[in-house]
């Protein structure tokens, strides 16, 4: 069972089948993996290396990278060799850009076998997968489902999208080859929710979650919580990736926040921070955002609260590991494992906070 409520839980998560990609272990109880997808241009292979060493920093496992065409495909083996996290290599319908990626060394490839041709074509890539023990992630999008498969249905629909999920994974099954993941999405949340429920119903392989076009840094990250939270809720789910048009780091801190909000994973910091009312005296929203900024990346647990006055804000700082209640007259509390420490001037609070937070952080990240 999972779930950080007091004496509350989601559930059990389901079993999935358990792949590797890379050192990184999916389903079968392995802890939810956080993707994100590089924006560069995979051929200019210093770029896309710097972004994804960012993504990794950010606390991103698994990273994408699109390869449309030879000169992305001819980049792969510096940025495999030099990845600090296992990367998926992006393809569609052409099967020697798989087989090149495959060749480069790649982790995974993410690709519909049923688009790139004869059996023939299926088979070498499958062989070369195998070699490498390499999964394959099938990725069906409602927007993108078959001809038949749509007008069979009338128009795309969660049972289409199984379907055509079905058809890719036959493909491979045929070939005795089963280290698959899938995901199926749209960029509508019951028809998202609906199709990976029906897939999980009926297959063990592992599921990548995602909303597509979710929209901006708001937007989508309201649209994909509320869609993946309902998921993670059911005990589904075995890695996801926030699609937001914004920097993709970004995209990893909402999948980390969102998991980490639901008890689904740990590492980091926890902020806690009241939204302010007329009872607050000091500038509360600069506070908490620059607290955030500065606690970010980090990779010890460390939960922290920064509250606005002397009402709620001390059960709330007594709970976390360190916190703050700031007060009236220009003083405020500082908290520690539940007690008060230090009565101090309200600007030097900040800094308490923050260095006794990095602190703990520091002591409990893993060796
Ligand atoms: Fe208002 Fe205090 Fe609650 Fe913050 S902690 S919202 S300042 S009552």
């Amino acid at each position: 069972a999972y779930g950080q409520g007091e004496g509350a839980s989601l559930g059990e998560r389901r079993k999935t089948r358990q792949i590797r990609l890379g050192n990184v272990p999916i389903g079968g109880g392995a802890p939810i993996v956080v993707q994100s997808m590089t924006t560069t241009q995979t051929a200019d292979a210093a770029a896309t290396l710097a972004q994804i060493r960012a993504l990794a920093e950010a606390g991103a496992d698994v990273v994408r990278v699109a390869v449309p065409d030879k000169d992305a495909a001819a980049a792969l083996p510096a940025i495999v060799r030099a990845t600090p996290v296992p990367l998926v290599a992006d393809i569609h319908f052409d099967w020697r850009l798989a087989l090149a990626a495959l060749a480069a060394g790649i982790h995974g490839v993410r690709l519909n076998p049923g688009n790139i041709g004869s059996k023939e074509r299926v088979r070498e890539v499958v062989k070369a997968a195998r070699e490498r023990s390499v999964p394959v992630r099938i990725g069906v999008n409602a927007g993108s489902l078959e001809k038949d498969i749509v007008e069979k249905h009338g128009w795309p629909t969660a049972e289409g999208m199984v379907e055509s999920a079905a058809r890719h994974i036959r493909f491979l099954e045929d070939e005795g080859y089963r280290e698959i993941k899938v995901s199926l999405k749209a960029h509508d949340i019951a028809m998202t929710v609906k199709a990976n429920r029906l897939f999980s119903e009926r297959f063990e392989y592992p599921l990548h979650l995602g909303i597509t076009e979710a929209g901006t840094l708001m937007a989508g990250t309201v649209k994909s919580s509320a869609g993946l939270g309902i998921l993670l809720a059911d005990g589904i789910g075995d890695t996801i990736r926030i699609s937001l048009t914004a920097d993709p780091v970004e995209e990893v801190r909402v999948a980390r926040m969102l998991l980490k909000s639901m008890g689904l994973k740990f590492g980091g910091a926890t902020l806690t921070s009241c939204p302010t009312c007329g009872r607050c005296s000091v500038d509360m929203i600069p506070i908490a955002e620059r607290v955030e900024r500065r606690l970010a990346n980090l990779k010890g647990e460390v939960q922290v609260a920064v509250m606005g006055c002397e009402v709620n804000g001390p059960g709330e700082a007594a709970a976390a590991d360190v916190g703050v209640a700031y007060g009236h007259n220009g003083v405020g509390l500082l908290f520690k494992d539940g007690k008060i420490v230090k009565r101090m001037k309200a600007e030097e609070l900040e800094e308490a906070v923050v260095s006794e937070a990095l602190r703990i952080a520091s002591e409990r990240a893993p060796k």
